[in-house]
């Protein structure tokens, strides 16, 4: 990490819940649930609008950004926010709002930590358009870098108004995740990469993401462990130890983030903090 990229990742990480291990339940995020579309088929996903599941692609409504920009001024006023994110419940950037919020954000509060996930497809297309918007931060789910293994994972993929699937769907997937990943560092974001551990098929994988994506710049991996639902009920959540070893072989590569445990695509508030972690009654997919 050269002198400029320190600074820079140190500035986030002291006041970002999901960057810092350290501040995760001391400081607060706020997710607006602003972006309901996505462009991809992840076998696993299944959005939901309700109050009670708490996991990623839950979110208790969808916002317009005007609604989002008032939402943050409740929060702010109410608690010790430092994190404003866009984290679905679909895909960031398949969603036009998600821009228009952060324009908007970046002139009401100018001082709040501008956050995104992705499921990585359009990063290459949009990463300079967020870093004009301010974007500090960004997410990139990526589950395999290896076609063979990604077609498993992803039914098909809309790009450029074209339906793909297959082999071909997971190689412009991965391809655009890698770009992605390297484009948004190169434009002074700071780079986290969340994995989903699906048992069986990519357990021994995640590690090649890791030496992937630390070659393109991210600075952090997040490892997580399958909520086995939709196509993917029939697998098994991993278990505790497994877990362990795949997060201790990422550590030799890239620094991991363990304090995780997948928050709701509307979650305010300190992450973890009973008294202090709220929701709208919905979570965010493109994070898982
Ligand atoms: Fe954290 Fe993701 Fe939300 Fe950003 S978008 S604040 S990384 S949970
Ligand atoms: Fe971010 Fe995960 Fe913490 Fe939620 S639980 S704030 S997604 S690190
Ligand atoms: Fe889209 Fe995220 Fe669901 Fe995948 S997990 S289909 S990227 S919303």
């Amino acid at each position: 990490m050269n002198e400029h990229n320190g600074s820079r990742f140190a500035h986030i990480t002291k006041a970002h819940p999901c960057f810092n291990e350290k501040m995760h339940d001391k400081v607060g995020r706020a997710h607006v649930p602003v972006a309901p579309k996505c462009n991809i088929y992840c076998n696993f996903c299944t959005r939901n609008i309700n109050d009670e599941e708490n996991r990623p692609g839950v979110t208790s409504c969808i916002m317009k950004p005007d609604d989002a920009i008032s939402h943050v001024d409740d929060v702010t006023a109410e608690g010790p926010i430092s994190v404003v994110g866009v984290a679905g419940p679909g895909d960031s950037l398949a969603n036009e709002e998600t821009f228009e919020f952060f324009e908007k954000l970046g002139k009401t509060h100018p001082d709040l930590i501008k956050c995104m996930s992705t499921n990585g497809l359009l990063l290459p297309k949009y990463a300079d358009r967020l870093a004009e918007l301010g974007v500090n931060s960004v997410t990139v789910t990526i589950n395999a870098v290896d076609p063979d293994i990604a077609m498993d994972i992803y039914s098909f993929i809309k790009y450029e108004g074209k339906v793909y699937k297959g082999y071909e769907a997971a190689e412009i997937l991965i391809k655009n995740q890698l770009d992605g990943v390297e484009k948004a560092a190169k434009n002074g974001m700071v780079v986290k990469v969340n994995s989903v551990l699906i048992p069986g098929l990519n357990d021994e994988h995640i590690v090649e993401i890791a030496k992937e994506v630390k070659k393109r710049g991210a600075s952090l991996m997040n490892v997580l462990p399958l909520i086995p639902l939709n196509k993917m009920k029939i697998y098994e959540r991993p278990g505790c130890s497994m877990m362990e070893k795949v997060r201790e072989e990422v550590e030799e590569i890239i620094p991991v983030f363990r304090a995780c445990t997948q928050c709701r695509a509307d979650a305010y508030g300190i992450p973890g903090k009973k008294s202090e972690d709220h929701h709208l009654g919905m979570t965010p997919q493109s994070h898982y």
